[in-house]
């Protein structure tokens, strides 16, 4: 999708350092970090939520949490502990349409998953 922004990141229209790269799979700091460590790892390919994965896909979901738990060991921050967070949709707060996997710690995070008026 030609104006979706991570297809704009992956294609290097907007600049981004990649902390991890493969041919399926990038990695990058959020813009608006929610703590000391605030990575996005995302598919190359434009995929928009977690409703649109298949089986087939399986292995790509895999990459994109082994990527997650290396770049947690190389901030330093895996055994201090960290969040790994998905958005899907609506409910989920999902702001950008096109899958990413959060990769948040370096500091003690708040619970942030109760759902609003309950
Ligand atoms: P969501 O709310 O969809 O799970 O998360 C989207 C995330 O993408 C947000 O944390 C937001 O800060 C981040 N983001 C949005 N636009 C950009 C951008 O242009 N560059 C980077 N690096 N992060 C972005
Ligand atoms: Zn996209």
């Amino acid at each position: 999708m030609s104006d979706c922004i991570f297809c704009k990141i992956v294609r290097g229209e907007i600049k981004v350092d990649f902390l991890y790269e493969s041919d399926k799979v990038v990695a990058f700091k959020d813009i608006r970090p929610l703590a000391p460590i605030h990575y996005l790892i995302i598919p190359k390919e434009h995929i928009p939520s977690m409703n649109d994965i298949s089986k087939d896909q399986q292995s790509l979901l895999g990459e994109m949490l082994l990527c997650a738990t290396e770049l947690a060991k190389e901030a330093g921050i895996d055994q201090g502990g960290y969040k790994l967070l998905i958005r899907t949709g609506n409910h989920g707060g999902q702001e950008v349409p096109h899958i990413h996997l959060h990769l948040i710690g370096g500091a003690r995070l708040s619970e942030g998953i109760r759902a609003i008026n309950s």
